[in-house]
């Protein structure tokens, strides 16, 4: 119930603007945020780097409108992209279509991707696709294909446990030898294409990671990256990886800034490869509710932080 209001509320429009304009709100954020320019997200990526961790950055934005403003954040991701080349970062980049203008037109989203993915290539680096709402799916994998089929292979996908229709995605993506990064999947989504009981998302999570690090995935070159802090998925996936004796180095587990630091440090203590997803921007009202509406506890937890403050 409070997941299903936290989430309708991340696409109001009008309470995004007052939101990300009010000074209580953009602290409460900070939780989840790395800062609002680029210069502090790349300290904190410094930072996660002395700690044995990976980063992707992730420049905040999404639902854009018009072309402009879809060229505005491909500067953004271009500029950021020479920015932690410049620090030499172990970071790549995550970025959404519909802050790179799918909601104008498809072609548009494709070519402003294509050029951030090239000049990803040019540094020997990468981006990553997230995955949106169901509306987005198909066009989503669409234009990833588009992207392989020009020869960028520095580029991946996102698949989420949570559809029906994933299993069917991962076994068209495998003989691309595709970088997937597998989640549980974030937003509201309705009963006739997502599964509606958190064990069914759990346990087709665990059949996706088994599928991902199949042999026949291997062998085609498939490099998956795990994306969760529920410790059940995470020991699942490592058990079987030591069972089958794939490397640690074979795959990733990934996490959000501002969540379960603890496990971040201990499955890297552990020898293990952890991505830590990085946002940054002043366009983080709808990323801040999905983070919510993952643990409603949130709310009460920052409404006594902002009592505290006061
Ligand atoms: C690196 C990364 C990239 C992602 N990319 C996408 C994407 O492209 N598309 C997409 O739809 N979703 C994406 N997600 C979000 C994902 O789909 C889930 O919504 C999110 O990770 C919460 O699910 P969980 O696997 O952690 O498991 P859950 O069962 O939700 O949570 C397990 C435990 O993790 C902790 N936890 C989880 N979320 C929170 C939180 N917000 N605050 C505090 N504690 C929390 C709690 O201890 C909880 O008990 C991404 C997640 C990560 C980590």
């Amino acid at each position: 119930m409070m997941r299903g209001t936290l989430l309708y509320l991340s696409g109001n429009k009008g309470l995004r603007h007052t939101a990300e304009n009010l000074s209580l709100a953009q602290r409460a954020a900070q939780r989840f945020v790395a800062g609002t320019t680029p210069q502090q997200a790349i300290t904190a990526v410094g930072e996660l780097n002395q700690q044995g961790m990976l980063a992707t950055l992730d420049h905040l934005g999404e639902s854009v409108e018009d072309e402009a403003g879809a060229r505005q954040a491909t500067q953004a991701y271009l500029d950021l992209l020479d920015l932690i080349e410049a620090a030499g970062l172990k970071s790549n980049v995550s970025l959404k279509l519909t802050q790179f203008g799918i909601d104008v037109a498809d072609d548009l989203a494709y070519a402003l991707v294509k050029a951030v993915t090239e000049r990803a290539r040019v540094y020997g680096n990468f981006v990553r696709i997230d995955m949106e709402n169901h509306p987005y799916t198909t066009r989503t994998l669409d234009i990833y294909r588009r992207l392989r089929d020009d020869g960028l292979d520095n580029v991946g996908v996102v698949i989420q446990a949570y559809l029906y229709r994933s299993q069917d995605d991962i076994r068209a993506l495998i003989p691309l030898g595709a970088r997937v990064r597998l989640c549980k999947g974030a937003y509201l989504e309705p009963s006739e294409v997502a599964f509606p009981e958190k064990a069914d998302v759990d346990a087709n999570f665990i059949a996706l990671s088994k599928l991902l690090l199949s042999p026949e995935a291997r062998a085609a070159g498939v490099y998956p990256a795990f994306a969760t802090h529920d410790v059940n998925m995470i020991d699942a996936v490592a058990d079987y990886a030591a069972q089958e004796k794939i490397a640690n180095d074979a795959y990733e587990f990934q996490m959000l800034d501002g969540i379960r630091r603890d496990l971040q440090r201990e499955w890297v203590q552990e020898g293990y490869r952890v991505r830590v997803y990085v946002p940054y921007g002043t366009e983080w009202y709808p990323y801040f509710m999905r983070r919510l509406a993952e643990r409603p506890a949130n709310v009460a937890f920052i409404l006594r932080n902002i009592v505290a403050d006061r």
